[in-house]
């Protein structure tokens, strides 16, 4: 695919909170933003109920809220990614959140925004129960809107460099280089100041941060139906 083809390209990330997009596939993000492609990122929350409330904690469960979004501003800036949704669900309530509606709100955003390539979180290995309700949601709106989009599970590290311990192969693993993207990840780490102030690391000097940054974000396959020869891009 040429170069301007990619720029009229378009990622729908749905997520449970902020955070979700910079410590998981930041980099990939930040990779498609360089190319010119239309990211829109839902938070399904505002992760007021984290139990991290900065270092030393200067948060409590009413400025956070304010205090997350504004910090996922900044990440989203960090990234190149333009649009943001908050879908306003109370932390650590997604699953009880009424699974229809939640399909239907993904749904009308596949038919508004018309995206090429949808992400969201495997229902049963997302990790959290937030995640792993709106993952779900994802699926099932990804689904029954019968759209063209191709949907990707985003994944943890590098679990995915032995799919076989989760019953995939690596033909169902999009294996994304996201080294020349690693400083704008870094700083996206940064910029979710109340959770990350805790891990020493992220602080270092850049180059010793940047170091304990993975070269590789791992997605895995949600259309296993469409066969896909370039196991490299998610395109
Ligand atoms: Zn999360």
């Amino acid at each position: 695919m040429n170069s301007l083809d990619k720029a009229t390209r378009k990622i729908l990330a749905v997520f449970a909170h902020p955070d979700d997009e910079s410590f998981i596939c930041g980099g990939t993000l930040a990779k498609y933003a360089s190319e010119g492609m239309e990211i829109t990122l839902v938070s399904a929350t505002r992760g007021e109920m984290g139990r991290r409330m900065g270092n030393p904690p200067y948060l409590n469960r009413e400025s956070m809220p304010a205090a997350r979004e504004l910090e996922l501003r900044q990440a989203c800036t960090c990234l190149g990614i333009r649009k943001l949704l908050f879908f306003d669900i109370r932390d650590k309530t997604v699953e009880f959140t009424d699974e229809e509606s939640l399909i239907a709100r993904v749904s009308a955003l596949i038919h508004e925004i018309d995206p090429d390539v949808v992400l969201t979180f495997h229902e049963k290995l997302g990790g959290h129960p937030d995640h792993c309700a709106i993952g779900k949601a994802t699926t099932a709106a990804s689904r029954r809107t019968g759209h063209r989009s191709t949907l990707y599970f985003i994944t943890f590290g590098d679990a995915m460099k032995h799919p076989e311990r989760f019953g995939y192969t690596h033909k169902d693993v999009i294996k994304i280089d996201v080294q020349a993207y690693l400083e704008a990840k870094l700083a996206a780490f940064r910029a979710h100041r109340c959770q990350t102030e805790i891990d020493e690391w992220v602080w270092l000097p850049d180059k010793e941060a940047l170091e304990r940054l993975g070269q590789y974000e791992y997605f895995l396959k949600g259309n296993t139906a469409a066969s896909k020869l370039d196991l490299h891009d998610l395109f």
